[in-house]
């Protein structure tokens, strides 16, 4: 049995030598072919030139990495009209026309970045005897060609953003093998109509409450069933229940005293007494409001007439009929204050001036209460400060007055 029926890369050249160390395994070899190919014109030529050596990594033996030192032939053209006259043989079998890794070995590396990336296979690959870098691994991966992507059955549609908020393309997925199928520089109509004729079969497209992608759909797979995705429907109940839960409160509250196990009583902190007691006082006009409502509607009257007379519009009339008790106040969370808020309008105004500077605005404006402090040692940073206040006053903090909301200094345009 000849070595070239279980090493077939092999099957081109003659091994004249091994040398085996306890690091590596060395095969000399000779081309064993007696003429070549000239690349150009395929012209055979028995005519050698010169030779030289070439040194090709293979798979390793036993754990030894294997070196081939192979010396290869430099030959005549024997076409009068070509224009290499001379030409080295090649080795088509064993390694690409410049490369260092004979294909078994290149095949194996390839299969590790792909398996693990660049580091990782690197790591597993020195100990298998498969010497290689992560740089090299990564030029592997980025030199492999893109993997043909089949137009799938069932597409979801979504957006992402290339920049948070500001700029959005389309993610295109195959729901069927969950794989990402393309990605889209828009989320525009004419964007994604436009790859839907280009890949034709689209049978389902789930996408989201954007109209564009219905339109895009339609435009370029007018046969395609569109279905809003399991996220946006779930999103899209979630949302009605809340709407429909915020009207029965009473249900709810007492839902939650059958579910919930009953919690100490606890008495109200003073605080949270006042807070009670201002809740209560703001949502005094709702609740006339709900009474006259549902009185006038007692008397026989008409929705106009009670929504005109009562001063509201008339689906509130409706809303507040179909609820059993006055509707309760839905307090939003309150941002928390920032450092700037205080300047806001004042930088707007700025802003709105043409001034895009930061530094010579707030070092030129004294007289809106703002400028810039140059400390006298340390880096020249700039500060913003109250006018006639150099820096927070200590006494200021110990007096329970925050030096940012002290009156008559800022510019404060905050609605209480
Ligand atoms: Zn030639």
């Amino acid at each position: 049995m000849g070595v070239s029926s279980f090493l077939p890369h092999l099957r081109h050249i003659k091994v004249t030598d091994t040398i085996v160390t306890d690091q590596t395994m060395t095969l000399v070899a000779l081309t064993a072919r007696k003429r070549a190919q000239c690349p150009l014109y395929h012209r055979w030529s028995k005519q050698v030139h010169s030779r030289y050596g070439r040194t090709i990594r293979d798979l390793p033996w036993a754990g030894r990495p294997v070196v081939i030192h192979v010396q290869v032939r430099r030959f005549f053209c024997r076409n009068a009209r070509c224009l290499r006259r001379i030409f080295a043989e090649r080795i088509p079998d064993l390694v690409d026309v410049r490369g260092r890794l004979a294909h078994p070995l290149r095949r194996a590396l390839r299969r590790v970045g792909l398996a693990l990336g660049a580091r990782a296979g690197d790591r597993l690959a020195a100990p298998l005897g498969l010497p290689t870098r992560p740089r090299t691994l990564l030029r592997m991966l980025h030199a492999l060609p893109e993997p043909e992507v089949l137009t799938p059955r069932v597409l979801g549609l979504d957006d992402f953003s290339f920049r948070r908020r500001l700029v959005f393309g389309t993610i295109l997925i195959d729901l069927e093998t969950r794989r990402v199928v393309d990605l889209l520089p828009e989320r525009s109509v004419a964007v994604v109509a436009h790859w839907l004729r280009a890949h034709p079969g689209v049978a389902i497209a789930a996408r989201d409450r954007n109209g564009s992608y219905a339109e895009g759909v339609r435009q370029g797979a007018p046969d395609a069933i569109q279905v809003a995705d399991r996220f946006h429907v779930t999103q899209n109940v979630v949302e009605a229940l809340e709407r429909l839960l915020l009207h029965h409160d009473a249900a709810r509250k007492q839902a939650a005293q059958i579910l919930l196990p009953p919690s100490p009583l606890r008495p109200l902190a003073p605080w949270e007494q006042r807070a009670q007691a201002v809740s209560h006082q703001r949502q005094a006009p709702t609740v006339t409001t709900y009474e006259r409502v549902w009185a006038m509607r007692a008397q026989g009257h008409d929705i106009a007439h009670i929504a005109r007379t009562v001063g509201v519009g008339r689906p509130t009339v409706y809303r507040y009929l179909s609820m059993d008790r006055p509707p309760t106040r839905i307090r939003r969370p309150q941002r928390a204050r920032r450092p700037i808020d205080p300047y806001v309008p004042y930088l707007l105004h700025r802003w709105d001036e043409g001034c895009r500077n930061a530094r010579p605005t707030l070092a030129r404006d004294p007289r809106h209460g703002l400028h810039a402090i140059q400390p006298d040692r340390g880096p020249p940073t700039h500060r913003l400060a109250p006018s006639g206040a150099e820096r927070p006053q200590p006494d200021a903090a110990a007096q329970g007055e925050s030096v940012d909301r002290a009156p008559g200094r800022l510019p404060v345009h905050r609605a209480a």
